[in-house]
């Protein structure tokens, strides 16, 4: 599902679901579009159909919080995440000044992701209009109850944290991903995150202003080994289930 107003991003989400919860999943995307922070003049919504076998499981990412009490500060322990994983330095400032300015020429929000070499900091999305939108993931039943669950012992359950985690899983798991860089276009939700292999999912408070209608994704790459067509096929059509939760550490204050 993707909802805009006046062609401008606002909501979107993504599953990967059996085809007798089809009825019950439209209309929860439904509520979630028409419950997006600007009404919506445009939804849409699709569906295809997948073959089984051609599904991948993984196991989600680990799960860590971060917690600071300004943006500058968010943005330091973001640096220092992204650096530790060999991100240049020009490459997670340009990555911030894009997410926090608006990504495309415009200065508005795209419905998919950036791609960034890691090294340049250059851009390689076809569309810088649209990024690149990862799509067919999901959790199995089980994985959902026990994340959802897991979540809400430990404090920070939000459908957000549900939906961003299977993106950073499926994002990660393509050896071309370096790491992501993201925070909500929503105004009233600050906590982003920074995901990589080494560093699992890591969540990061006051990440941008509150009352900011900018953000984004930014998925950092290593250009050594990368066909841009088939790491884009891989976000976009790659069929891929989370069937295992990863380790969910408790908030430190
Ligand atoms: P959200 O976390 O849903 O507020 O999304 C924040 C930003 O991330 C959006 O403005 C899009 O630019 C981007 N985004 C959202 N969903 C996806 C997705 N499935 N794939 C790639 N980028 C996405």
């Amino acid at each position: 599902m993707r909802a805009s107003l006046r062609k401008a991003h606002v909501s979107g989400a993504e599953r990967l679901i059996d085809v007798s919860c089809l009825k019950e999943v439209l209309e929860e995307m439904i509520r979630r579009a028409l419950a997006s922070y600007a009404p919506p003049d445009e939804i849409h919504i699709s569906a295809d159909a997948v073959l089984p076998d051609s599904i991948t499981c993984i196991r989600s990412l680990d799960v860590k919080t971060r917690t600071s009490s300004t943006m500058d500060e968010a943005h330091r322990i973001a640096k220092e995440i992204l650096g530790a994983n060999g991100i240049s330095s020009v490459a997670v400032e340009n990555a911030l000044r894009l997410l926090r300015s608006g990504p495309t020429p415009e200065g508005t929000n795209m419905r998919g992701a950036m791609i960034i070499d890691a090294l340049t900091g250059e851009r390689m999305e076809p569309d810088i209009r649209r990024g690149v939108r990862v799509s067919r993931i999901d959790y199995t039943e089980e994985a959902r109850i026990l994340l959802k669950n897991r979540l809400n012992e430990l404090g920070i359950y939000h459908e957000r944290v549900m939906d961003a985690l299977a993106i950073a899983s499926k994002v990660i798991h393509r050896n071309e991903t370096v790491a992501e860089l993201c925070w909500s276009d929503s105004p009233d939700y600050t906590t982003g995150y920074v995901a990589s292999k080494g560093s699992g999912y890591v969540r990061l408070s006051s990440i941008k202003e509150e009352g900011s209608l900018r953000g984004g994704r930014a998925f950092f790459v290593d250009v050594k080994d990368l066909h841009l067509g088939s790491y884009i096929h891989y976000l976009e059509r790659q069929p891929v289930i989370i069937d295992r939760i990863g380790d969910i550490s408790e908030p430190l204050a």
